[in-house]
């Protein structure tokens, strides 16, 4: 075998909890550092750290992203009120995840890895859809009222000069009620289109959007504007020269040509449609554990990760010397994409071509019928084999040396 792939540029590298920090290291033991000299500036984001440096380290890996520009992450325990005694916490630390996405201000995208034997609900899927979901404001940042009978609902503004625009919601003459009041902000909307837009260019997969613009004529409709803005002045000449292309439609005619669709695009969804949107996409593609998640800031930084969790319960078997087969698709794919970003930025064609081995060989492994417990409950392949969690990190490898 040839020397290991130099790295110029670190990669930051941010551990986490439970079963999937025991894949993390069997991942980079088995499938990375043979190969590569990996040069990763480390954070230890597992429970017990955040706990001894007060969160402090979650701060500082999120800002050595911005410095180096590309993050890769192990899933974190949120925690709640079980794990405060689990482990003497001192405080009911805030989800990584959140701390992270605010201080980058970025959109996440999550991306289904399909395979051959495991079909998605919607047959027609054949290629992967990419969801985006604007993560600010509407009805999750909403201020809302149980209102009595008789009242006045109206909406009030006061303006940069001092002067009141007033305009009534509802008169609540006849019965009592509720209302709602929403808002969002044109440097974040612009801030996500850019993120989608720059993901589209970064896949060359064209990006869908949609709202409900002909009812929300002024709400739904400056998204739509926006969106439209952006493209035309910033994005329109780079997709065309790539082939690629924006869409915009009605967001109930976006649900309907999803579902007829092949996949093969980005769907960018204002928050809700992305919360619901994203649990009914992830699960028709078949399964949690072969989503992967990339968090893109406007200004181009990327920290890519699994969508799922730390998989407690695989853990706790683990930990009594049980047999676990857990899948770590997912979070070798976080690994793969953030390597290949690096090999990108910094001109490394050897990393970049390492990490689309690493994703062929994982692939391959699995359409060769050998699969971790999840897999083996849906894959239609007619020999297929459970292994567990070491065995199928081994098994990959196997078919990487080959192509290395
Ligand atoms: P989870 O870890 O995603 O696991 C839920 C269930 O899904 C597992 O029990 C397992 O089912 C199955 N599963 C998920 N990933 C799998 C994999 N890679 N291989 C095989 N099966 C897999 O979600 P959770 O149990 O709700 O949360 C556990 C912890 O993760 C929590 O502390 C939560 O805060 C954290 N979390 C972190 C992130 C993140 O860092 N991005 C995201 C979500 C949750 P079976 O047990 O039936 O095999
Ligand atoms: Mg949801």
């Amino acid at each position: 075998m040839a020397d290991k792939i130099k790295m110029t540029t670190p990669l930051v590298e941010m551990d986490g909890d439970e079963m999937t920090r025991i894949l993390w290291q069997w991942i980079k033991d088995i499938l990375i550092t043979p190969y590569v000299d990996l040069k990763t500036e480390y954070y230890d984001l597992g429970l017990e750290y955040r706990e001894k440096t007060q969160d402090k380290v979650t701060f500082d890996s999120a800002e050595a992203t911005k410095k180096y520009g590309v993050a890769v992450k192990c899933a974190t325990i949120t925690p709640n009120q079980a794990r405060m005694g689990e482990y003497n916490l001192t405080q009911m630390w805030k989800s990584p995840n959140g701390t992270i996405r605010a201080i980058l201000d970025g959109t996440v995208f999550r991306t289904p890895i399909l395979v051959k034997g495991v079909t998605p609900y919607i047959p027609t899927w054949t290629k992967p859809i990419t969801i985006a979901r604007h993560a600010y404001g509407d009805v999750y940042k909403n201020t809302e009222m149980k209102v009595a009978k008789g009242s006045k609902a109206e909406l009030l503004v006061t303006n940069p000069d001092g002067t009141q625009t007033k305009e009534t919601i509802y008169d609540f003459k006849d019965s009592d009620g509720i209302i709602q009041g929403l808002h969002n902000k044109s440097d974040s909307i612009r801030g996500f289109a850019r993120a989608c837009l720059n993901y589209g260019l970064d896949l060359k997969q064209d990006v869908w959007f949609a709202t409900k613009d002909t009812i929300s004529k002024k709400y739904d409709h400056t998204f739509k504007d926006i969106f439209q803005e952006v493209y035309d002045t910033e994005y329109k000449e780079k997709y065309e020269a790539n082939g690629i292309e924006y869409f915009y439609t009605l967001i109930d005619d976006a649900v309907a040509r999803v579902i007829r669709s092949n996949g093969g695009y980005i769907w960018a969804c204002k928050n809700y449609d992305g919360d619901v949107m994203s649990d009914m996409v992830s699960t028709a593609y078949g399964s949690l554990a072969m989503m992967t998640s990339v968090l893109v800031s406007p200004d181009g930084i990327y920290e890519y990760e699994a969508a799922h969790g730390t998989v407690q319960r695989h853990y706790y078997k683990y930990l009594k010397g049980e047999e676990t087969s857990t899948n770590s698709v997912a979070t070798i794919f976080a690994w793969s994409g953030a390597l290949r970003k690096r090999g990108e930025l910094d001109n490394i064609s050897e990393l970049v071509d390492y990490a689309n081995k690493l994703e062929k060989a994982t692939i391959q492994t699995i359409e060769d019928g050998v699969m971790t417990g999840d897999l083996y409950l849906i894959s239609k392949l007619e020999n297929k084999k459970k292994v567990n969690s070491k065995e199928f990190l081994e098994a990959i490898n196997e078919r990487l040396s080959a192509m290395m």
